[in-house]
């Protein structure tokens, strides 16, 4: 902790109710704490244990970290109590009613700014309100985007030159304009809602808010770092004119035990030993970890490719399901687990991914191209097999795989809409080879080198004197002297 010379910062955090975002949000409260500022993290009932847990490090060590609690306007949009999460909104018709709900926390909000005089808002880009809530008391509201700088790059080159209305079919590939490197998409890959806008719909009025908002905002915070997309950082910077300020990658701020195995989980960490033990097991860099994110949900029928491709890969592998255990499991092909034992372990439900990935036996990172998910597969230093399912996670991809060439691509095309399917997307014998090539394959020692390479460098960013520590000293003397 850093001794105070100055007058400390009161910083509060309004983090989106989805793991996605609260959980780097969590660690960026954390950083600024580290700096010797006060970090108020404002979050609901059902969600507090999380918060509960993933603070006592910090606050037993001494830093001023806390949680305060607003009430979720559950039975005001129509959701049964405790859904409070979008990761438990399981239905579109429930997302909506929760994307809704979202607008009505603006008033609790209000109660606290009030009773507390924090020095700056720091909130998700889905509280579009917070801004002009923010100018109401005076101080700066900052953004907090859940993707790094390429992603909001490529976006922005899409909604401002439409290259994907001047092509004949949804498979055709085209430029994207205006970029620091030559990027071709096709329309299939562009998040689901860009291509099937609603204007009548909540997701629709929610997008023109937030980018009204966003334009107004005094800044934004981004998890990257410099050397990771140099040029999409300057380009954000110069070309979209956006104050923006790199300070990942942020969950390396874990870095007692207890934190990096219970990130993101409310129970036990009774399986997270049993996990640690098989990989003990296991030599260096042998294992493929495959997992979807915290929101994605395949149908069976596509597990069952999963485990099929898995299987003829003939590599290991810990897979998580985000599925209960049951008797009826149809995506498991029968006696998979048992041919499979020692040589592959399922996870149902949350697995340790931050423990996992920095085991030294995980050998490459089959990944759904979240962004934390990205940024902690670099950090870890691991290949990754990139398979994106929605929203920004087809940008990030092209990251990894053309610019960065730290991983190679499984193959899949189009975009989910979020219906159920009957027929998986990506088969089988894709996913062995994807798998083959990035454990044993020609250019895997070429591939495996720079992610090392990378994994050292993102480390050294958060280190005194680094990138993304400079840049957040840089954020914290701007907001001390916001208004003077
Ligand atoms: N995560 C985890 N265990 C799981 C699934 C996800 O720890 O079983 C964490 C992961 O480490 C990451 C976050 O949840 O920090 C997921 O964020 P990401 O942006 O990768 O994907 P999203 O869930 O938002 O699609």
């Amino acid at each position: 902790m850093e001794t105070k010379t100055h007058q400390q910062l009161h910083i509060f955090f309004l983090p989106f109710m989805g793991q996605g975002h609260t959980l780097p949000l969590i660690d960026i409260a954390k950083l600024f704490a580290s700096r010797g500022e006060k970090s108020t993290i404002i979050t609901t009932p059902a969600n507090a244990p999380l918060f509960t847990k993933a603070i006592q490090t910090s606050r037993s060590s001494g830093l001023e970290i806390e949680f305060l609690l607003i009430k979720f306007p559950s039975t005001e949009v129509g959701l049964p109590e405790g859904i409070e999460s979008r990761n438990w909104a399981e239905t579109g018709e429930m997302a909506e009613k929760f994307f809704k709900a979202l607008t009505l926390l603006k008033q609790e909000v209000e109660r606290l700014l009030d009773q507390h005089h924090p020095q700056c808002l720091v909130a998700s880009s889905l509280f579009h309100w917070s801004t002009d809530l923010a100018a109401k008391f005076g101080i700066p509201r900052l953004i907090f985007q859940g993707p790094g700088f390429f992603s909001l790059c490529a976006a922005m080159s899409v909604t401002l030159y439409q290259p994907h209305m001047k092509v004949a079919s949804d498979s055709e590939s085209f430029l994207l304009p205006n970029l620091p490197h030559e990027i071709k998409m096709t329309r299939n890959e562009l998040p689901y809602f860009l291509t099937h806008q609603n204007s009548e719909g909540e997701l629709f009025k929610l997008l023109g808010a937030l980018k009204e908002t966003e334009e107004r905002s005094y800044g934004i915070i981004i998890n990257s770092f410099y050397e990771l997309e140099p040029d999409y950082v300057d380009h954000y910077r110069k070309v979209f004119g956006r104050k923006s300020w790199h300070i990942g990658p942020v969950s390396l701020c874990n870095k007692a035990e207890k934190d990096i195995s219970a990130r993101g989980r409310e129970g036990s960490v009774d399986d997270v030993h049993e996990c640690l033990q098989w990989l003990n097991s296991k030599k260096p860099r042998s294992v493929v970890y495959v997992c979807f994110g915290s929101l994605n949900s395949f149908s069976d029928c596509q597990l069952l490719e999963i485990a099929l491709g898995l299987e003829a890969s003939q590599q290991q592998f810990i897979w998580t399901v985000k599925k209960e255990k049951n008797d009826k499991e149809v995506w498991l092909p029968e006696g998979l687990e048992q041919r499979m034992e020692g040589k592959g372990l399922i996870i149902r439900g949350w697995a340790p991914q931050l423990l996992i990935l920095q085991h030294e036996a995980v050998g490459a990172f089959l990944t759904h191209c979240g962004w934390n998910s990205i940024l902690e597969g670099v950090t870890a230093g691991v290949p990754m097999i990139t398979w994106p399912v929605f929203a920004d996670q087809f940008y990030n991809e092209k990251l990894v795989t053309q610019i960065l060439g730290i991983g190679v691509a499984v193959g899949s095309q189009k975009s989910e809409d979020g219906g159920v399917k009957s027929e998986a997307s990506v088969k089988r014998e894709a996913i062995e080879k994807a798998v083959t090539d990035i454990m044993e394959g020609e250019e895997a020692e070429e591939i495996r080198s720079k992610a090392i390479a990378l994994g050292e460098i993102a480390r050294s960013a958060v280190e005194d004197g680094g990138s993304s520590f400079l840049d957040l000293t840089s954020l914290i003397e701007e907001l001390r002297s916001f208004g003077s």
